[in-house]
């Protein structure tokens, strides 16, 4: 039997866990709400998505707009048993009470506090922790990003400690607000809170970071140097990597000089919005000084938590006990690796 998922905020990420969800064949779509009747809500019921409406008071915008309502949030959650809430960033704290009364598991985002599910995820690192539970939470971009490439350094190679500046991008693409248009900003606020975040899932990892935000939208750009427990060299670093399909080498020879090629190479391999879902790492951007690793990494922040969603999904509602076949699975459904 299928489980059956609901969405609860069809925006950036919600939307393409959506798509995500709805590629897989153990898995259902029950539906998704919107608080507007937009061309995104137009969209997902061209897709065949039931509409639900967060509020009651919402349905006759949406009927007036000439769109079919199946019901309101309470009427989804009878019918799933799990629901993804991408709502912005502080808003699913309030849905937590919402959830637990309807009996729904429940995953959160990165927007949220740790505190809030108890269990931070990355389907690498911790793939068996959110086995069963009832909340977790799927760590954000920038975090998913420094887990994936850390996560296989620490298990192959060991890191002692990691210190690493992060080059955010200003605002989504499709935002209408965003960072200044010529400025950089640094956060002042140091450490940032990024690295904690990394520690909520490798606890053991020594991590500071800095964070500085572009007038870019595109992608984030990382700069990490690494204390790796013993001397290597680079090629032992790529062989870390080697089989990790949701880390994708890419070469500055080859032409990729930058997030704007990165972004051109996913369209050009006709990846579904143009998202890449993987962390691409510069292969002849590596460096090793010691045994200190110097690299760089670019994270596409619409897309690379789609599949720990998937994957946090079958952790916790107990549908694949092993990690590495529920990557395999949401790998191949999504074209990533490819
Ligand atoms: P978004 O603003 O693009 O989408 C949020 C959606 O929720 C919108 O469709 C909005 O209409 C809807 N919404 C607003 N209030 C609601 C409510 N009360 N009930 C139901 N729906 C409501 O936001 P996003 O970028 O998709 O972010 C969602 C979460 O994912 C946040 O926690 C964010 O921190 C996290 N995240 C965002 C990114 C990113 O780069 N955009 C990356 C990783 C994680």
């Amino acid at each position: 039997m299928k489980v059956r998922v609901g969405i609860n905020g069809y925006g950036t990420i919600g939307k393409r866990v959506a798509s995500a969800v709805a590629a897989q064949d153990d898995m259902e779509l029950v539906g998704v709400t919107k608080t507007r009747p937009s061309y995104e809500a137009h969209l997902a019921c061209a897709a065949g998505y039931p509409l639900y409406v967060a509020r009651p008071e919402q349905v006759a915008d949406f009927e007036k707009d000439g769109l079919k309502v199946e019901g309101t949030l309470d009427d989804l959650m009878e019918k799933v048993d799990i629901v993804v809430d991408a709502t912005p960033g502080g808003v699913g704290e309030a849905y937590r009470p919402l959830y637990e009364k309807a009996g729904v598991k429940a995953i959160f985002q990165g927007g949220e506090d740790h505190g809030l599910a108890g269990v931070s995820f990355n389907a690498y690192a911790n793939y068996s922790e959110a086995w069963g539970a009832n909340f977790a939470r799927v760590v954000s971009c920038n975090t998913t990003g420094l887990v994936r490439t850390l996560f296989p350094l620490d298990r192959d190679i060991g890191v002692k400690r990691v210190s690493a500046t992060l080059v955010r991008r200003g605002a989504d693409p499709s935002d209408n607000k965003g960072s200044a248009l010529n400025s950089l900003e640094p956060s002042l606020k140091l450490p940032t809170h990024h690295g904690p975040d990394v520690q909520t899932i490798m606890p053991w990892v020594e991590i500071t970071t800095m964070a500085v935000k572009a007038p870019t939208t595109l992608m984030h750009l990382h700069c990490i140097i690494a204390d790796l427990k013993k001397g290597v060299k680079e090629s032992d670093v790529l062989a870390a990597w080697k089989d990790v399909p949701r880390v994708k080498l890419v070469s500055g020879k080859q032409g990729i000089k930058g997030t704007a090629n990165i972004m051109e190479m996913a369209k050009d391999l006709d990846r579904p919005r143009g998202d890449l879902m993987e962390i691409a790492v510069w292969q002849d951007g590596i460096k090793i000084v010691g045994s200190t690793l110097y690299y760089y990494q670019a994270v596409h922040q619409e897309s690379d938590v789609v599949p720990e969603n998937v994957d946090c999904i079958r952790s916790m509602m107990k549908m694949e006990p092993d990690a590495a076949r529920s990557i395999k699975k949401t790998d191949d459904s999504l074209g990533i690796g490819k």
